[in-house]
């Protein structure tokens, strides 16, 4: 019989100084929540095992599946800007990889799995509502286009969990193209571990960017590669409003992908400080900070990579900088670009970024919701939603689009790129209530199913489009680690 997950391991079989062997802990009663069928299928997983009891037991940790080698990762990183030598896979296990029907090649790792080697005095457990909002927001930002690790399944414990109360504990599934980190590179740089440098950067030229091996300098190209994909993510999350909130080296993947959904939050209202999470108490990772922290976390990935890059170090340091100079660059052409299509503008011209920069410059000083504004500018006869206070913009703005081949903006264009359904925190936290409080998951799947199709035009009475009222606003969001 072939195996129920086709694993195909690559990283397990790393020298062990990558990762300690480590399987997950089984807990008392598993309980199915969810099965992202379309990703199970597209990874070559019988939908139906995956949720029989069998399927259940290794969603929860309780059974080892065939071809699984369970280990835990090792890393180190800078949080909030402060060195910290030892971290680690602390509360997930890596079950293993597997390869899709396109060749790509997918972890599949248990988040909430129990304590590791690296768990430091921390349970290496998953409250339930950290679960959820993981499993909405990472599969929202999928279906918004944005890059990231995505969720499998999600599965109660029965186990309580001790945080300031006693919560319901969960198990994601998280699946990622790999969890290769910033931070993985530091730990063995710090190490001076050149060979292991070296073993990880071919790894990932291999996994993520097969074209820079055959450059005359594949390590600068991969750096090259990581500085332009990571300057694409920051510029999509900045167009969907969306704020990472921990944007420490370990929370940064070489992939590109969004990883980590902690005290993350999308925007109502815009504000370009707005920080949600309840431990950023220096706003270090509010909003409009992100590409300025990204370009920081690569520089940290940039001198980490210099032993590799050249044999001369100062060589390698001029060329180093060189490939991070290009960041802004790549960070605002990618940036223009998708900011005059939310304007239905098909090209960017200078003037552009003025007309974008007055438009927010409005939105902030009359409290208006982000992603609305973009959506009802995305349909003329919506226009009249707006505040009167818009309407000279809309005239500017108007009249430039006028130049376009159409003589209009292209509306069509903007409905495919600004959203109508983005996971609002007001949403997110009722759902986790009825989960928690009333152990009702039908909020939780209607929400999940709503934000499949972000784009797709919905009537505005849906509370599903709307802001928060005042009494509903989010102010803080937590890790809930
Ligand atoms: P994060 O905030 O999720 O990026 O986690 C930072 C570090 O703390 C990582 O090394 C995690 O594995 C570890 N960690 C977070 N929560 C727990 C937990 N409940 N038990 C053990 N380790 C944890
Ligand atoms: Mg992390």
């Amino acid at each position: 019989m072939t195996n129920p997950i086709p694993f195909d391991n690559s990283y397990a079989q790393l020298p062990d100084r990558f990762f300690t062997r480590q399987n997950p802990t089984p807990v008392i009663k598993p309980g199915l929540i969810r099965v992202n069928q379309a990703l199970a299928e597209q990874l070559g997983i019988d939908v139906d095992w995956l949720t029989s009891t069998a399927g259940l037991e290794v969603l929860a940790g309780n059974a080892i599946p065939a071809g699984a080698e369970p280990i835990a990762t090792v890393y180190a990183g800078h949080q909030f800007g402060s060195w910290n030598p030892q971290l680690g896979d602390g509360r997930a296990v890596l079950l293993g990889e597997v390869v899709d029907g396109q060749g790509a090649r997918f972890d599949i790792q248990l988040k909430g799995s129990g304590p590791t080697a690296y768990s430091r005095g921390g349970d290496g457990r998953a409250p339930l509502g950290p679960v959820l909002r993981e499993y909405i927001v990472s599969e929202a930002m999928f279906a918004l286009g944005v890059p990231t690790t995505r969720s499998l399944a999600a599965v109660t414990t029965g186990e309580p969990v001790f945080r300031e109360t006693a919560l319901p504990g969960g198990v994601l599934t998280r699946v990622a193209s790999s969890h290769i980190r910033i931070g993985t590179f530091e730990f063995f740089a710090v190490k001076k571990d050149i060979e292991a440098l070296r073993i990880l950067a071919d790894h990932v030229i291999d996994r993520h960017y097969p074209a820079a091996a055959t450059t005359e300098n594949p390590y600068l190209s991969l750096l090259e590669s990581v500085i332009s994909r990571i300057a694409t993510l920051v510029s999509q999350w900045q167009q969907v409003g969306f704020i990472h909130g921990v944007l420490n080296t370990d929370n940064m993947l070489l992939s590109g992908e969004t990883v980590d959904y902690g005290p993350c939050a999308f925007m109502d209202s815009f504000d370009p400080t707005k920080v949600y999470s309840a431990i950023d108490r220096g706003s270090r990772y509010a909003y409009q900070k992100q590409p300025e922290i990204a370009h920081w976390n690569l520089m940290v990935l940039a001198q980490s990579l210099l032993p590799l890059i050249d044999a001369d170090q100062a060589q390698a340091v001029t060329l180093a900088k060189a490939a991070l100079d290009q960041f802004p660059l790549a960070f605002h052409a990618h940036h223009r670009q998708g900011m005059a299509a939310k304007l239905g503008l098909t090209t960017a011209t200078q003037t552009d970024e003025q007309l974008v920069r007055e438009l927010l410059e409005l939105m902030q000083n009359e409290n208006l919701d982000y992603t609305l504004t973009f959506r009802h500018l995305s349909d003329p006869t919506n226009h009249k939603l707006l505040p009167v206070r818009l309407m000279p913009w809309i005239e500017d703005w108007l009249a430039r689009a006028a130049t376009e081949t159409d003589g209009k903006p292209d509306y069509k264009l903007m409905r495919s790129v600004n959203p109508l359904c983005i996971p609002r925190n007001h949403l997110i936290e009722a759902v986790i209530k009825a989960a928690i409080e009333d152990n009702d998951f039908e909020p939780f799947d209607a929400l999940t199913q709503a934000l499949q199709t972000p784009y797709v035009e919905r009537p505005l009475e849906n509370p599903l489009t709307q802001p928060p009222r005042p009494d509903q606003i989010v102010q803080n969001t937590f890790c809930g680690t």
